[in-house]
């Protein structure tokens, strides 16, 4: 659709119309189709699909399904890439994102605040001959230092979990490619909405569809977006042969999330402004942490890199007691551990999401016994301030 008009359609409008193949029958809303194979006219079209599928062509769900390919299309032109390669999970796309190029001996920087999943992967291409050297993510200096000319790639959340750092995306990126390293960025807290991740020098930009993009915490599915070389010729092979694909049926959850991604977003986004800024002189808490407040530490990146602080706030209840008195009084707010939900939900990171880590490493990553994380939900913000507040009492 967007090809056809000579004036470039906004995210929005390309949210609900790009990539939709429709069937003979011209159905509005996008088919799903529920199968795993296709059948071929002759044995001669199965063998020359075999050596090579066209455009329009599927040999198995494994390998790709066109629901799957319009949630693939969609997405990979909201990022801004020129493809896509839709996964089970998030974790199916981190997974898939590093290990389909890594080889024993490559050189992998990355950032230290990361999702406990993200770092077991790490654990993994290490058990397999992987180097990898961790950095304080939003320090350019240690990148600079531990980035060398053989480093084959850098990695990191751009907004962390949970204690939403930002890593500067264009810094990182610049001292990558100076030595030939791809940049793979974990998007999931920037949303596709904030993204500008390849504009500011990502290769590869992942995400967890079973946050935002699904928006209603039904489903797990990710997509890892990228040029069409890499996602055609290194990631798909390795995923169509590992197991790593979305079920058509995720794929066409997505693919109905990202219609109303936006609105959604931009209303959760308020909302955790407006929830930062109401607690943010509270004297029982001792820390109040959102991207969009200007005492952000980096909140110059983040108007830069994103335009808006996202949907996630933490805050800090001095105390483990507190935190698990507060989260026990909170009625609007669900104890859960997903993000992105239209629910409101509040997680205790130190005893769940990041139970894995050590207690150091928590400590340096300032994921305190007190610290909660809160994502913000499509409910009216006065409520979620009014629930947060009483919670405190
Ligand atoms: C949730 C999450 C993941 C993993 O996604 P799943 O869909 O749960 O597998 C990866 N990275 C970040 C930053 C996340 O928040």
């Amino acid at each position: 659709m967007s090809q056809e008009s000579n004036k470039p359609l906004h995210p929005r409008t390309r949210a609900v119309h790009h990539g939709i193949r429709r069937s003979q029958y011209g159905e509005m809303a996008e088919a799903l189709f529920m199968t795993q194979g296709f059948s071929y006219d002759s044995a001669e079209q199965a063998e020359a699909r075999f050596i090579k599928t066209g455009p329009d062509e599927f040999i198995y769900a494994r390998y790709g399904n066109p629901t799957s390919r319009m949630f693939e299309d969609r997405i990979a032109n909201l990022e801004g890439t020129e493809d896509a390669f839709a996964t089970a999970s998030g974790m199916a796309a981190v997974n898939g994102a590093l290990m389909c190029f890594a080889k024993p001996g490559d050189h992998i920087v990355s950032s230290r605040a990361l999702f406990g999943s993200c770092l077991y992967v790490l654990d993994v291409l290490v058990r397999f001959g992987v180097e990898v050297t961790y950095v304080d993510g939003t320090d350019l200096e240690q990148w600079r230092a531990a980035i060398r000319p053989t480093t084959r790639a850098v990695f990191f959340e751009s907004v962390s979990n949970p204690t939403l750092e930002v890593v500067d995306i264009a810094g990182v990126a610049g001292l990558a490619h100076a030595v030939g390293a791809l940049v793979v960025v974990d998007n999931v807290f920037a949303t596709p909405v904030y993204s500008r991740a390849v504009q500011n020098g990502a290769d590869v930009v992942v995400y967890s569809a079973t946050k935002h993009i699904d928006g209603s915490g039904r489903c797990l599915g990710g997509v890892i977006c990228g040029t069409r070389e890499f996602v055609r010729d290194v990631a798909e092979p390795y995923l169509k042969h590992t197991g790593g694909a979305i079920s058509p049926f995720n794929a066409w959850m997505m693919l109905n999330g990202l219609t109303t991604m936006d609105l959604r977003v931009r209303a959760q986004t308020d909302s955790a402004l407006r929830l930062a800024s109401a607690l943010k002189d509270d004297s029982r808490l001792s820390r109040v942490i959102y991207p969009g407040l200007a005492d952000h530490p980096q909140y110059d990146l983040v108007m830069r890199q994103m335009g808006a602080g996202g949907t996630m706030v933490a805050i800090d209840l001095g105390s483990k007691e507190a935190a698990f008195a507060a989260m026990n009084r909170m009625q609007v707010f669900q104890i859960s551990n997903n993000l992105g939900d239209a629910k409101s939900i509040v997680t205790h990171p130190s005893t769940t999401t990041h139970q894995r880590l050590s207690e150091e490493m928590r400590a340096e990553l300032g994921i305190t016994p007190g610290l909660l994380r809160l994502s913000i939900g499509l409910e009216d913000a006065d409520d979620l301030i009014a629930d947060i507040r009483q919670s405190l009492a």
